[in-house]
């Protein structure tokens, strides 16, 4: 009755990437980011199969941090954007949430603030990617006045890469932040995923990997996720609702944008963008039917996507289908599908969406 598309959910895979941050760390703690609903896998899940595993998780969103403390999690929280308005200070206070600070507002605030206990504090530095954080001119100040804060329980600084995954790599960014943090004698938080795999100096005191969790390579086109031993969490799987064939010439789907140019037997899965499948996706970009790698043919369709079945001409209405993932002993990386549709499996992740049921698995 149901339609077969669903979201599997591998908190055992989940585990073993954490192991493997665990692995790249060192002596590093590490904030698990489960900012985005835990990037889209579902917060209050990703957060009960690390909890133990990892030291702390980090995110943004300030009602779902209180909606942990209220289920009962423990573990230490970091709000990666801090506050938003004066009154979110006291309330970090309250439940027990680290703070960034980015922001001259947000020090007016936290100065300004009567809070039930003093807040740990993520000094946040602008070292080039210019979005959040203060500038070297800045730093020293704003560092004094924390330091003579009765609302500020303990002092790490931070900052975030622009292009970890990417040729330029750390060196200028790491160059700046070294400059600022020396002499001040302060724990640091600088690395995301890329840069925990790619540069052991950017590790200090807390590592922040987000997307290597969820079984991703922050890096596909240099290294794949299986290189970097890393497991797929999310697996998007369906089922063909049709199969056709097609003679030379007949065209697939909106648009006609493919043509067949002989005999060519077709099979129609339950997914869309309409469920999170990118619609940029063009045909060539990978699936697997019936356990074989194939393609994708036409255009995506809100609720559907036609698939080349000449690898596995057997293939009926209901054979199996991987959209991306792992599942019965088929591998398909979501960012094959990413590449393909010429973004990041960071968007596809957090783009699943709420009409696939998910289903929970420990492998
Ligand atoms: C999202 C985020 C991370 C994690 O980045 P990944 O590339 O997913 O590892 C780390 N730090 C901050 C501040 C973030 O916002």
């Amino acid at each position: 009755m149901s339609r077969p598309l669903r979201a599997i959910i591998d908190t055992g895979a989940l585990r073993h990437n954490l192991a493997v941050a665990r692995r790249h760390a060192g002596a590093a703690r590490i904030w698990a980011v489960v900012k985005a609903d835990a990037y889209g896998h579902g917060l209050k899940r990703a957060v009960a199969a690390l909890s133990s595993h990892a030291d702390g998780f980090a995110l943004i969103e300030l009602e779902r941090a209180v909606g942990l403390r209220e289920a009962g999690v423990r573990d230490p929280i970091l709000m990666l954007e801090g506050g938003y308005e004066a009154a979110d200070w006291p309330l970090m206070a309250r439940y027990g949430l680290a703070a960034v600070v980015h922001h001259p507002e947000q020090l007016q605030q936290l100065l300004g603030a009567s809070l039930p206990a003093p807040l740990d504090i993520y000094l946040k530095l602008n070292t080039g990617m210019n979005r959040l954080g203060f500038h070297e001119r800045e730093f020293p100040a704003v560092l004094t006045a924390l330091r003579q804060s009765a609302a500020v329980a303990s002092i790490t600084l931070m900052s975030h890469f622009a292009d970890a995954d990417e040729a330029r790599g750390i060196g200028e960014q790491m160059g700046r932040f070294n400059a600022m943090a020396a002499g001040t004698g302060l724990p640091f938080s600088i690395a995301n995923s890329a840069a925990l795999l790619r540069f052991p100096e950017a590790r200090g005191a807390w590592v922040r990997p987000g997307i290597m969790l969820y079984g991703s390579s922050p890096f596909p086109a240099m290294k794949t996720a299986e290189a970097l031993d890393l497991q797929p969490v999310m697996s998007l799987v369906s089922s063909l609702i049709a199969v056709r064939d097609l003679q030379a010439g007949d065209r697939i789907g909106y648009g006609g944008l493919f043509v067949a140019e002989g005999p060519l037997r077709v099979g129609v899965v339950a997914c869309g963008y309409g469920d999170g499948y990118p619609r940029h996706a063009p045909t060539g970009t990978p699936v697997v039917v019936g356990g074989r790698r194939t393609r994708t043919l036409g255009r995506v369709s809100m609720d559907k996507i036609c698939v080349d079945l000449t690898p596995v001409p057997d293939a009926a209405v209901g054979a199996p289908v991987l959209l991306w993932g792992r599942h019965d002993g088929a591998r398909l990386d979501a960012d094959e599908i990413a590449t393909a549709a010429g973004t990041v499996a960071y968007e596809l992740f957090c783009a699943l969406a709420p009409r696939v049921p998910v289903v929970e698995r420990d492998s």
